[in-house]
């Protein structure tokens, strides 16, 4: 059994995954629209991994008993002013994200609930690496500075990420 408070933590953490998926699902629009395929592809893959985060967390639920409450997923913002402003928001997200999930994890400890504690250390390893990824991208960009050259060898690379 889910503790009441922490089934509805999970389920708002669960919508806050949901709402990752489609911010970058809507960067990899914007991204298209200013001929940066490789940071769309970037963006469509990550925003399958981010409906993945959301499924797990929907399937732990239903595991240890709870319900699902699906919440409305808030609309994304549709244009960014620069590649580099796309990625200072996605590394500001995921810092957000780490600290939702740093709090869930406090939720498990009041509740002495180790099972969702052990559940929870997939997340926030995962978050240590979802930081350092984005933050590395806004590093590069910035080197990258006003050269299309430079942000186009990047979005080669980019091109390039496999699921
Ligand atoms: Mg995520």
């Amino acid at each position: 059994m889910l503790n009441e408070k922490l089934e509805e933590a999970l389920n708002r953490h669960m919508n806050a995954e949901f709402y990752s998926s489609y911010m970058y699902l809507s960067m990899a629009a914007y991204f298209e629209s200013i001929h940066f395929k490789g940071f769309s592809h970037w963006a469509k893959e990550q925003a399958n991994e981010e409906l993945g985060h959301a499924m797990k967390m929907y399937s732990y639920v239903l595991e240890k008993g709870g319900t699902i409450v699906l919440l409305p997923i808030e609309g994304p913002p549709s244009k960014w002013n620069s590649c580099l402003d796309a990625f200072e928001e996605v590394y500001k997200h995921e810092k957000q994200v780490s600290q939702q999930i740093n709090n869930l994890y406090e939720i498990c400890q009041e509740h002495k609930d180790h099972a969702t504690q052990i559940f929870l250390h997939w997340f926030i390893t995962e978050q240590v690496e979802e930081e350092a990824t984005s933050s590395e991208l806004v590093e590069r960009i910035k080197l990258a500075g006003a050269s299309n050259s430079s942000l186009l060898l990047l979005d080669n690379e980019l091109s390039k990420r496999q699921a």
